[in-house]
């Protein structure tokens, strides 16, 4: 007889895992399957998120910021002395944090009576999931209702295959033994831009070769051309409208050979130490559903889901990376939350209008809602303001960058805000409560912040939209 759950996820990314802690506290028997696991043969949870994502890059971003302004940056504050870098001291410390985190999820599930089950889970039935073991052995598992959470990979394009050493992915990229002397970066993209940071900080040569003309369309026009122009003065060199043609290991040189054409279309071959290829990531669904069972993937593997996260079949839903909507972590927490909700029998949803995204560079650049270039054709008012009219920025030593708000011209409903600068990605949390409630910009403008923080800057971009901001001249309306 197979053992009956009331839920088996699948899958223990933050997705998933966060579905079935969800689950249990709401009463249901769980199991949650994962794949993954250490060479020393221990399940992994946490999923690309805590192991190859999010978390260790964070550990790498933070670690190497400090090192930069420490050697650059301190001297004229009156701190002075020479600072050095061990690698393997830093990455021994993420995988320490690494190890803690996917740790705390086994903690969890334990604490929560989450059944965690090693293996390759596949839904073989509305009421079916089958988990294949490390060892091959196959046991069936009965489930009233399952959430899919299966994620995603990087994806490989043809010519610049993966080989693992010299031309790697993010995963690679997060793992260098030494710092290449060299390193070309394949899509200025969000992994692009945070790695290609964390290397160039740690004395990496880095180019980026993005193959769209714009630099990063989805954020703020003005902002992104702050980054750009930010990023390149720390050294990234970002060339835009490249065709990337090949990239390989380049005989006995140790190095691999890019070929691509730039935006002039000249054709140019180069050596790196190392090639990254970050070009965007892909859903893991192949093998996860068996035929015939209705459950819609399109052709580029995402699961066809309704608002609610429900597949075709009303007791299986799909969560995370797997289905439409950014691939960001939070975003696929809130989905597995809903999932679970609403099997539950409760009213759950998430609103996508207002999911948070966050790039940390230095500064970092975080928005919530919708750009300007998004909104044309629609009526707006938009107030800025800069940090360096911000006190808090100036104590700080760093007044890059701007907080600015974009609202609806007869309603003043806040559509979107955009920051660029320290700590934007805290101070974006602010802005997603504000539209979580449909804040108007003046109600922003009415609210009272603390001084001397960053976060000033947000109430000034809303008084400025009214035309009234006190620390700067205001526009002429
Ligand atoms: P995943 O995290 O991919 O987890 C899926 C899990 O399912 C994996 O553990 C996998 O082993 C398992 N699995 C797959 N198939 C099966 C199967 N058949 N049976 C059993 N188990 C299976 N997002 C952010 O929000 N903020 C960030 O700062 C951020 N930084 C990132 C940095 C990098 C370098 C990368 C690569 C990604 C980053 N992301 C970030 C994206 C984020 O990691 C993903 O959006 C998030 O992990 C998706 O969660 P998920 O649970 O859907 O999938
Ligand atoms: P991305 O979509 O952010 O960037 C990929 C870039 O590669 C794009 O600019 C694209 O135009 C470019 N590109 C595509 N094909 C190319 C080619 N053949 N040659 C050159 N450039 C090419 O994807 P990513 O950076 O790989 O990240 C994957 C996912 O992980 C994203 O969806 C992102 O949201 C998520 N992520 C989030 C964070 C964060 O929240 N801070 C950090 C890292 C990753």
């Amino acid at each position: 007889m197979a053992e009956a759950y009331d839920l088996v996820v699948i899958g223990a990314g933050p997705a998933g895992y966060v579905a079935a802690i969800r689950g249990a506290q709401l009463g249901m028997k769980t199991a949650c399957v994962e794949r993954w696991m250490s060479d020393e043969g221990k399940p992994v949870y946490g999923g690309t998120c805590l192991n190859v994502g999010c978390i260790p890059s964070k550990a790498l971003l933070e670690a190497t910021h400090k090192f930069h302004d420490a050697q650059h940056n301190y001297a004229r504050l009156g701190i002075s002395g020479k600072v050095s870098m061990d690698l393997d001291k830093l990455m021994g410390h993420k995988n320490a944090l690494v190890a803690k985190l996917t740790g705390g999820i086994a903690g969890l599930f334990k604490a929560n009576n989450v059944t965690p089950i090693q293996g390759t889970g596949r839904l073989t039935g509305a009421n079916q999931v089958e988990v294949t073991d490390a060892k091959g052995k196959v046991t069936s598992y009965s489930a009233k209702n399952v959430v899919l959470a299966s994620g995603s990979t990087p994806v490989e394009i043809p010519g610049l295959e993966f080989d693992g050493k010299h031309v790697v992915d993010s995963s690679g990229a997060l793992a260098f033994d030494k710092i290449p002397e060299s390193l070309c970066i394949v899509g200025a993209g969000v992994i692009g831009l945070e790695l290609g940071s964390v290397w160039t900080r740690l004395g990496s040569k880095v180019t980026l070769l993005e193959a769209m003309p714009d630099f990063l369309p989805m954020v703020d026009m003005d902002i992104a051309k702050m980054v750009q122009r930010d990023l390149s003065k720390q050294g990234l060199d970002i060339q835009l409208g490249c065709k990337v043609t090949s990239a390989k290991a380049s005989g006995k040189s140790g190095k691999a050979q890019v070929a691509y054409n730039n935006a002039k279309g000249e054709e140019i071959k180069t050596n790196f130490t190392r090639v990254v290829v970050a070009v965007g990531r892909k859903p893991v669904t192949d093998k996860l559903i068996a035929d015939g069972l209705g459950i819609e993937v399109d052709q580029r593997g995402f699961v066809q889901v309704d608002s609610q996260c429900r597949t075709a079949l009303p007791n299986v839903f799909a969560v995370g990376d797997i289905v439409r909507g950014p691939m960001l972590a939070h975003k696929g927490s809130e989905e597995g939350v809903m999932a679970v909700e609403v099997m539950a029998g409760q009213t759950s949803e998430v609103n996508y209008d207002a999911i948070p995204n966050v790039i940390y560079t230095s500064p970092e650049v975080a928005w919530v809602g919708k750009t300007a270039q998004e909104l044309k054709g629609v009526e707006t008012n938009s107030g800025a303001f800069p940090f360096s009219a911000l006190g808090r920025a100036m104590a700080n030593d760093d007044t890059r960058g701007m907080a600015k708000i974009i609202a609806d011209k007869k309603t003043d409903q806040i559509l979107g805000v955009h920051v660029y600068g320290q700590h934007a990605g805290e101070l974006i949390s602010q802005a997603v409560t504000a539209m979580e409630f449909s804040a108007s910009a003046e109600d922003v403008a009415l609210t009272m912040f603390a001084h001397p923080t960053m976060a000033e800057a947000v109430h000034e971009a809303a008084l400025a939209l009214h035309g009234h901001a006190i620390h700067m001249v205001n526009r002429k309306k």
